[in-house]
């Protein structure tokens, strides 16, 4: 059915909607992200994120204590509005329950004895980058969005180029310090309250509130120099995109499938002297740069979804998809054979990552790391009859029969049977039993069905 629009502005946002996001949007995320990039700035030289990080945990545990001497009455979840979230769906849940709020937005220390990196969870990407990089460092996998937080990467998942050597964003975290529902602080690492550090990823708050988390840091060179390698044939393209996956040379993988039969594969090395060709440079750089409004792109996708109508939510959800799969690196050509049958949505990403054989919800089947990707489709499906429900279900179907996971910030349609096939609740449903955490949070399944989210 189609939805009308209510009004004017309705009207506009829907037929005009560029003009809304080069008028405003841009303009307005620019400005957001300067006074951001100063704040952030400011705190660090200041060195008063770690003096604040005591009183703000505090809080915290405070709210925390509040719920438990109230009487448990409604589940916890923290206060970060939807529309802030990544996430293209909102969480019904937020309405209803307890919402903690969690203001821990700093970077508290950067030691390059350890090379660690210690940070609150709502560290956004962009805000390491800026700290860490003229200081010489990055972290391993540093998934490429700005406003990507590192709370979100960790409850969630985080992959980025490098994952084929460093593997996911929570294999190249260290620590996690939380709140558990009796208000009480934990620190976990893979040595101390190991059961809970293999748990927390994937499990979307469900366990506890994160406060801080602890991140590899490695050097970083100031420029990339990426190496194209256009492939044709997709036995050829399965074959020479594991090749270079497991070729630990490359610091940087990935590719993209402009159909079943052409990709690009792209390879990647860090470097300290740039190496380009001029004539290039000069063409981009008037093209981007100069043009049109480049230097200011993208917009927050926060901001896009708080400017979202209802029937353009709707006009996403019939005739939109974005999902990552993330299958066994065997089942490549299947996998995108299926997935062609499916949606027929190119380009399609493709990042593969090495997926370790640690305890916890995500591991591959056996005893040994196995390396997988990451099928990514966005966009709109060119098929027939595409009926979201009905196509999403069938690559679920495909990539749980395969060994492999869907990503939690996507739309599943699984039935909680099959969401708990897909992914290991063996010792998620113990710790869940231990820590009391059943009437404090919500599953997982339960905050990332379809059902639970708008
Ligand atoms: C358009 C788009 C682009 C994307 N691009 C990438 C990409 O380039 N690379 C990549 O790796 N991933 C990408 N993703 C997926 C992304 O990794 C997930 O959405 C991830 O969860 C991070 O989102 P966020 O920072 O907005 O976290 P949120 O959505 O805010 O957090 C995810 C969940 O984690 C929990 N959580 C967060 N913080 C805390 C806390 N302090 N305590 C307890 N629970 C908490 C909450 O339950 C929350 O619902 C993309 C997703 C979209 C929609």
């Amino acid at each position: 059915m189609v939805h009308k629009p209510d009004g004017f502005v309705e009207y506009i946002l829907i037929h005009y909607n560029w003009i809304f996001v080069c008028l405003f949007l841009l303009p307005i995320s620019f400005v957001f992200d300067i006074w951001m990039y100063f704040r952030n700035w400011l705190v660090f030289k200041l060195s008063s994120a770690p003096k604040q990080h005591d009183k703000k945990v505090k809080h915290v545990q405070k709210q925390v204590r509040d719920w438990n001497n109230n009487g448990q009455k409604t589940q916890m979840c923290t206060a970060r509005p939807g529309w802030q979230m990544m996430s293209f769906r909102r969480p019904i849940y937020k309405k209803t329950m307890y919402n903690v709020k969690v203001n821990l937005v700093d970077i508290l220390e950067v030691d390059t004895e350890k090379q660690i990196v210690r940070v609150e969870p709502l560290v956004s990407m962009g805000q390491l980058t800026a700290t860490l990089n003229p200081m010489g460092w990055t972290i391993p996998v540093l998934p490429e969005i700005d406003d990507l937080t590192v709370g979100g990467l960790v409850m969630g998942t985080g992959i980025e180029s490098s994952s084929h050597k460093y593997g996911l964003f929570q294999h190249v975290c260290l620590s996690y310090e939380l709140v558990l529902c009796d208000g009480s602080i934990i620190k976990c690492t893979s040595e101390e309250n190991s059961d809970l550090f293999y748990s927390v990823p994937w499990s979307y708050g469900s366990l506890g509130i994160l406060t801080a988390v602890e991140i590899k840091m490695i050097p970083a060179k100031k420029y990339v120099k990426l190496t194209y390698n256009p492939v044709r044939g997709l036995e050829t393209i399965a074959k020479k995109f594991e090749e270079a996956s497991k070729n630990t040379e490359n610091e940087f993988v990935e590719a993209l499938a402009y159909s079943e039969d052409q990709a690009v594969i792209m390879t990647g090395i860090q470097t300290d002297a740039p190496e380009y060709d001029k004539r290039l440079l000069s063409q981009t750089y008037q093209i981007v740069i100069l043009g049109t409004s480049g230097w200011l792109v993208p917009p927050k996708v926060s901001l896009l979804k708080l400017t979202q109508t209802e029937a353009i939510k709707k006009l996403y959800e019939n005739n939109h998809m974005i999902q990552d799969m993330l299958v066994p690196i065997e089942t490549f050509v299947d996998s995108v054979k299926i997935f062609k049958e499916t949606c027929n949505i190119f380009p399609v990403w493709l990042c593969p990552f090495i997926l370790p054989s640690n305890p916890g919800m995500v591991h591959p089947k056996g005893n040994a790391e196995r390396l997988y990707v990451d099928i990514g489709l966005y966009g709109v499906p060119n098929v027939e009859n595409f009926d979201p429900k009905k196509s999403t279900r069938k690559i679920e179907k495909y990539a749980a029969e395969v060994n492999g996971f869907q990503m939690l910030y996507a739309d599943t349609y699984m039935t909680r049977e099959e969401f708990r096939r897909m992914f290991d609740h063996t010792l998620y449903d113990k710790l869940r039993t231990d820590m009391k955490c059943e009437k404090a949070f919500p599953e997982v399944y339960d905050k990332v069905s379809r059902a639970a989210r708008y």
